[in-house]
């Protein structure tokens, strides 16, 4: 589909459109938030899931979806309107790309990363302290990279997993970067990193390390390392079990050179936002929100004989398909509801409640849509897990959401029982 014909669909009415995910009405969205998730989802449904599974099963990276999100304005969807975005904020974001992750998890995921790179940057450092100064070569900055959004359809990721411990935010980056005049020479590998090869620029959380030579998560920096520097490259392969389409390569920086302006928050500031903002990492859940609503939707049409490509055998009437559809309902309706409550307290210093609440709906969302995803194969038989159909992907892609740090599901669990029965700073000694 060429971009024009995208912008149709986005534009035009699609035929059958999909119900929303969550009903405006019902969750008290605004006109606002309801329209743009109203327009992600006429993308997802009428382009983007066509093509799911070409990308999948070849494992390759969305590029035709990214022009299309560009053409659309969500590339910019969190960049302040007064500099050309759309402005969403956080929950509006959630919103919009849950109804993304419906059609294609990996387009949701990898734009995930990619929208992090002006949501952290934007709305949430705007909430955080720094002093005047500080903050107005901050906004000089961020407007660069806006620009490169919003006017080239530039791409930004995300990559800070290394392997070892700093991406479940237990040590420092062990990628470095060694301040020299007018930026900075960063070392690194990272794993994992989603849209290598693919983005613009690679958003790298790295450690400044200063004279004494030591490593502290404090002096974490988040650069905006571009693609085509001299020393970075993309190493490795990718033929794993789901999210096929995120490309999540290695990447090695030697001696790269990084200029200042490449900085996406100001020296502190990420460590500030990590200990101040923790909803920032429950990002990654509104991907697997919408693959449970979409491996619930399946459900429902297949049993009634209504799935395009399958024989119109109905096979509602059995009391067992009956009662699995009702205890999916129920599972994506505890998660929805307790996710919806979760992205609508994001904001600087939470209370304890409800960063409690956030591992809880991260945990919940991760682990329930692979659940729903689970028993939707087994309700609707052997013929709903063949590759024509997308309920096998939707079941490979939401196994994947349990692993992602800093919030893998077992940390959440971790955290939970440990910040639950400890208050900051006490022991039993
Ligand atoms: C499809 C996909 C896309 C991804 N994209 C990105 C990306 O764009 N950028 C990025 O940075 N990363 C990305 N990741 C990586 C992801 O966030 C994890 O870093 C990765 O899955 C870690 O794998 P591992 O086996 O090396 O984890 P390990 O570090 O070996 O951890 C294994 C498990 O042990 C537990 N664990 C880890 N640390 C601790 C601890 N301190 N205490 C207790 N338990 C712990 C966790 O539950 C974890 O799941 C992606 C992963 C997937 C699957």
């Amino acid at each position: 589909m060429t971009a024009r014909a995208t912008l149709a669909a986005v534009q035009g009415p699609v035929e059958d459109l999909d119900a929303p995910l969550f009903d405006p009405v019902a969750f008290r969205l605004t006109e606002e938030q309801a329209a743009l998730a109203a327009k992600a989802r006429a993308l997802g449904q009428a382009v983007f899931g066509p093509r799911a599974a070409r990308y999948d099963r070849d494992a390759t990276f969305p590029t035709e979806n990214y022009r299309d999100l560009h053409a659309a304005g969500l590339l910019g969807i969190c960049i302040p309107k007064a500099q050309g975005g759309l402005g969403a904020d956080y929950q509006t974001y959630s919103i919009v790309a849950a109804e993304i992750g419906r059609y294609c998890g990996a387009t949701a995921l990898t734009w995930n990363m990619h929208v992090c790179s002006t949501l952290w940057s934007g709305p949430l450092a705007d909430d955080l302290d720094m002093d005047p100064a500080t903050r107005a070569e901050h906004e000089r900055r961020r407007a660069v990279h806006y620009r490169r959004i919003l006017d080239e359809g530039a791409v930004y990721s995300q990559p800070f997993s290394e392997g070892g411990a700093a991406a479940a935010g237990a040590a420092a980056f062990e990628t470095q970067a060694r301040p020299v005049p007018g930026g900075w020479i960063v070392n690194g590998k990272k794993i994992f990193a989603s849209l290598a090869g693919h983005a613009d620029y690679y958003g790298v959380l790295c450690t400044e390390i200063g004279d004494d030579g030591k490593a502290s998560r404090r002096n974490t920096l988040y650069l905006a390392v571009p693609a085509k520097a001299e020393g970075v490259s993309v190493v490795g392969d990718w033929d794993p079990l789901g999210m096929r389409g995120t490309v999540s390569r290695t990447l090695l920086f030697k001696d790269v050179f990084v200029e200042e302006d490449a900085a996406l928050m100001p020296r502190g500031v990420y460590y500030q936002a990590a200990t101040r903002w923790p909803h920032m990492f429950l990002t990654l859940s509104p991907t697997y929100m919408g693959l449970a609503q979409a491996a619930y939707d399946f459900t429902v049409k297949y049993l009634r004989g209504e799935v395009p490509g399958t024989p119109p055998v109905k096979r509602r009437m059995y009391p067992t398909k009956q009662i699995a559809v009702a205890e999916m309902r129920i599972k994506l309706e505890q998660a929805k509801a307790l996710w919806f409550q979760a992205i609508t307290e994001a904001r600087a210093n939470p209370s304890k409640e409800q960063v409690l609440r956030a591992y809880a709906a991260q945990y919940t969302v991760m682990e329930t849509a692979n659940d729903i995803a689970r028993l939707a194969i087994r309700t609707c038989g052997g013929q709903s897990m063949l590759k024509a159909l997308p309920l096998e992907r939707i079941y490979r892609d939401s196994r994947c959401g349990s692993l992602m740090l800093p919030w893998t599901a077992e940390l959440c669990l971790d955290r939970i029982g440990r910040e639950a029965l400890y208050e900051p700073g006490e022991t039993d000694g």
